[in-house]
This record gives structure tokens, C-alpha cells and sequence, in this order.
């Protein structure tokens, strides 16, 4: 799950990482009073949304007066900001962030994040801040530092100390960074964090080691532990039929293509994204009903598909282990016939009572083609959106 800046700059700052003073604003009246509040002589007015690469878009403004902070936050609020992170439809900006502004000397990058290869934690640093980290890691992967922390000692100080001194931290900042370090691993490790990224992180001139920006990402497994963090969640950030989905344990990703899948088993759904590929068609999402779907899932499932514009046509694909064929086939018919399904319809039964569901599905009376194989099923869809 993922939190905005404001929120995680609030998180960070309750383990004593150092972030400038700011407030959150859902108005333009509210940013000038909470820039007022602030008593500085330059604002940050930023856009809050679930997507780095602000600042290029035109998301992040520094005001020298309070017209400028009222001229900016009424620019921004509303405006759908497209960054490199959002894709060409954009993110409708509905929060800003309105912070002191500190004078940079240099930006760094501080990162933390689980690294699958040595299944520990690693903190990565680098001198080439506000860059994304990817272009440095492209284009100067020997200006990336990293120090893997065993976890039952935590991360220690000489740790901290050497990617400080490896990244180029003047002298007299470094015990301000290792304490900075040190206080991002511990909100990291608390709040089962699976990314926690500060970029930039900077040196200001008067002497301070800020986090400029925060993205912290949490391990949705561990969120039951985490009602704080549970309440940042914001509905307006996450795609509506991936949240319908979750009400009802569905695993619902939406993707680009034009074929609706419908699959039970996450390695299933996988299998059948890859066979449709295979066969030249694109998949509009991936769709695990789970291993005991009932029909009224199938039901839920084929709505949510069905309401996704851009498909034009579904495959279902069901292996029936634990789930009857018969069960799913009349969850098909059920759902097709509740909807008044137009759109062609591919669907692949194998396992327990396949025969039986196959004779609900034909005796239907609905336009359902029958598949034979996952390689049949994907032709056949593939064929009839075409
Ligand atoms: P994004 O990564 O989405 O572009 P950032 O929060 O990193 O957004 O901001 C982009 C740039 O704006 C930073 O690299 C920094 O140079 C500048 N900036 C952000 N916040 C402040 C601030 N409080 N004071 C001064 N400059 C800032
Ligand atoms: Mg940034």
C-alpha cells in the first residue's frame, strides 16, 4: 500500500527523521493559512499524488510570498498532472503539501528497500539526488552504494557511516546522516515498510540533513498489524475495479489489452495472461477468482470485467479442483444472463464434473463458445475480438 508524501513525511517524523515543517491543504484557502502558519519566507506548494516526478510536471512550485502560494495552489489543486509515474491519463490532484522552503546545498538519494537476492534489507545511497534512481542505476551504477543489514543486529552505525562518507556527505554532516539513517530503519522496520525512498534527501545551508521528499510503500500482508497506517490508505489513488475486486477476495489487476480473463489460481492466470500473448491478442487484466470461488464470485468477477470499456471479449479459463466445473459453469450463466452479455464469451473447463458443467453451458441458450484447451480457448478469443 501506498501513502502520500505528506502523510509519510508525518510517519518518518515520529521516529525522529528530520523533514521540513509543512501541512496538508484540500483548498486554497487552506494552503494560504497553513503557508501562513508557517512563518517562512518561502513556501513549497506540492501536489499529492501516488506518483514521483512532480517537480518536472509542474507539481511542486516554491512561493516567495503568500499571492504566490494562492496563485500556485490554485494552479495545481484540480489539475491532472501527468509525470513519467501516473501514465499519459494522468492523476487528478486533490491534496497539496505546503512546506518550508530550505535552501539546498546538494541533493542525495536514501533508500530502503527488500532486496529478494540476499533476502535482507539494503539501504542504498547515492550522490546523484532528485534523478530517478533507475537512470542513475542505468547511466552510473558505480554511484550507487549499497549495505546490506543483517537483521538480527539491525543496521549498524560504521554501516551508516561508510555509505555517508561513500556518497560524499561533508565531514561535519555525517553524524547528522547516520542519525537520519538510523531513524528511517527503525520507522522502516516498524511499520513493515517494503520501500521506504528519500529523494532528494539534502544538505541545507544552515547546516541540516532533511528528507526533501518520502515514498513509503508497506507490505499489504503485515497492514492488519498497522491500523495507523491502514488509515492513510486513499480510495481516490487506487483504480475503482482493482477496490471493487478486493471486497469481494477477488486478486484484480487492470492492464492495457482488450481481453477480459476470468481464472482461478494465481499460476493459472499467469499461464493464461502468457497464452493470449502468445497467440497475438492483449489481456485487459488479470483476474484470480481463487481456488473456492463460489458462483455469486463469478458473478462479481464478470461485472467487474464486463465493466471495463475496453474489453472486448473474455476468456474464461477454470481449472475445477476444489471447485466443481458445474458450480462455475452456472455462475457463468447466472452472471452472463443477469448482465445480458454481448461480447463474445470463450470458456476453457477442465476438472471435476467438466461434463456436466460443459451441458449447463451449452443448454443455456447463451452464445458461449466452448474451448477444449487453453491453447484452443486463447485462439478462439483472440480470433473473435479481432
Ligand atoms: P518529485 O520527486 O515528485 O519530483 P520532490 O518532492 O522530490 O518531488 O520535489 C522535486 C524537487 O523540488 C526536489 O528535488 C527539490 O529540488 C525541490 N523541493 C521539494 N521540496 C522542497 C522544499 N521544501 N524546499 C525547497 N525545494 C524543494
Ligand atoms: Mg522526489
Amino acid at each position: 500500500m501506498n501513502i502520500h508524501e505528506y502523510q509519510g513525511k508525518e510517519v518518518l517524523k515520529s521516529y525522529g527523521v528530520a523533514v521540513p515543517n509543512g501541512k496538508v491543504a484540500f483548498t486554497v484557502e487552506e494552503a494560504v493559512a497553513a503557508a501562513e502558519e508557517l512563518k517562512s519566507s518561502v513556501a513549497v506548494v506540492k501536489a499529492q499524488i501516488h506518483a514521483g516526478g512532480r517537480g518536472k510536471a509542474g507539481g511542486v512550485k516554491v512561493a516567495k510570498n503568500l499571492d504566490e502560494v494562492r496563485l500556485f495552489a490554485g494552479e495545481i489543486l484540480g489539475k491532472t498532472l501527468v509525470t513519467h509515474q501516473t501514465g499519459p491519463e494522468g492523476k487528478l490532484v486533490k491534496r497539496l503539501l505546503i512546506e518550508e522552503g530550505c535552501e539546498i546545498v546538494k541533493e542525495y538519494y536514501i533508500g530502503l528497500v527488500v532486496d529478494r537476492g540476499t533476502g535482507r534489507v539494503v539501504l542504498m545511497g547515492s550522490e546523484e539526488g532528485g534523478t530517478e534512481i533507475e537512470e542513475v542505476a542505468a547511466l552510473h551504477p558505480e554511484k550507487i552504494f549499497k549495505e546490506i543489514i543483517d537483521p538480527a543486529v539491525g543496521l549498524q552505525m560504521f554501516q551508516a557511516r561508510r555509505l555517508a562518507y561513500h556518497i560524499s556527505i561533508p565531514n561535519e554532516l555525517i553524524g547528522k546522516s547516520v542519525k537520519f539513517m538510523q531513524a528511517l530503519y527503525s520507522a522502516f522496520m516498524d511499520k513493515d515498510c517494503s520501500i521506504a525512498e528519500i529523494n532528494p534527501l539534502v544538505i541545507t545551508a544552515d547546516g541540516n540533513v532533511l528528507a526533501l521528499d518520502a515514498k513509503l510503500n508497506f507490505d499489504s500482508n503485515a497492514l492488519f498489524r498497522h491500523k495507523d497506517i491502514q488509515a492513510l490508505r486513499d480510495l481516490d489513488e487506487e483504480n475503482e475495479k482493482e477496490i471493487e475486486a478486493s471486497k469481494y477476495d477477488l486478486s484484480y489487476i487492470a492492464l492495457d489489452g482488450n481481453i477480459g480473463c476470468m481464472v482461478n489460481g494465481a499460476g493459472l492466470a499467469m499461464a493464461t495472461m502468457d497464452i493470449i500473448k502468445y497467440y497475438g491478442g492483449e489481456p485487459a487484466n488479470f483476474l484470480d477468482v481463487g481456488g473456492g470461488a463460489t458462483a455469486e464470485k463469478v458473478t462479481e468477477a464478470f461485472k467487474i470485467i464486463l465493466s471495463d470499456a475496453k474489453v472486448k471479449g473474455i476468456l474464461v479459463n477454470i481449472f475445477g479442483g476444489i471447485m466443481r466445473c458445474d458450480v462455475i459453469a452456472s455462475g457463468i450463466v447466472e452472471a452472463a444472463s443477469q448482465l445480458g452479455l454481448t461480447k463474445p464469451l470463450v470458456v476453457r473447463l477442465e476438472g471435476t464434473n467438466v461434463e456436466l458443467g460443459k451441458q449447463i453451458l451449452s443448454g443455456s441458450g447463451l452464445n458461449i463458445v466452448s474451448a477444449d484447451s487453453m491453447a484452443d480457448g486463447a485462439r478462439k478469443i483472440v480470433s473473435l475480438v479481432q
